[in-house]
């Protein structure tokens, strides 16, 4: 015979216990369609550092940095709560990122995730950005040294 029914989990236990409050160790920033050479430049530029996520979703373009939030205590739990962010309380236990997979379109993780998304779509104005990415790639797995190289405006 069943036993009596488990009482539901709430959102704190969820959280802090069985989640281990992911989404209080990111921030996510939008940020316009890239579409110059400058623009493919700076997202290879973030893809470069560790713990940077670029995606897109029917929203638009995300950036993602893994930081934790200064206010996160050490059983997962809020200590500014409940004078925290709106952008907090906007999270719900029942549709993040612990529930289920986000509905994005994709997820770039590394420099040649971008060259490799960069030629797939072949987009003219990041051709060049993806080209640079291989050199790059080629260089560091031959252990190519680097020149040295003057600092601008000032003559050698
Ligand atoms: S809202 Fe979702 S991702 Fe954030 S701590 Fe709760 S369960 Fe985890
Ligand atoms: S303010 Fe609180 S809820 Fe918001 S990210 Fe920081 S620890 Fe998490």
């Amino acid at each position: 015979m069943a036993g009596p029914k488990a009482p539901a989990r709430d959102q704190f236990t969820i959280c802090t216990q069985d989640c281990g409050a992911r989404c209080c160790r990111y921030i996510t920033i939008e940020f316009p369609t890239p579409r110059s050479k400058d623009d493919w430049d700076r997202v290879r530029w973030w893809l470069a550092h560790e713990g940077v996520v670029v995606s897109k979703d029917e929203d638009g373009w995300n950036v993602h940095v893994s930081t934790r939030c200064s206010n996160l205590g050490p059983r997962n739990a809020c200590t500014i709560y409940p004078h925290h962010m709106d952008t907090c309380k906007e999270y719900d236990a029942t549709l993040c990122e612990y529930t289920g997979p986000l509905d994005q379109e994709f997820e770039l993780t590394c420099e040649l995730d971008l060259a490799r998304y960069l030629e797939r779509r072949k987009l003219k104005r990041g051709r060049d950005i993806a080209r640079a990415i291989r050199r790059a790639e080629r260089a560091r797995t031959q252990g190519v040294a680097l020149p040295l190289v003057p600092l601008q405006g000032l003559p050698l």
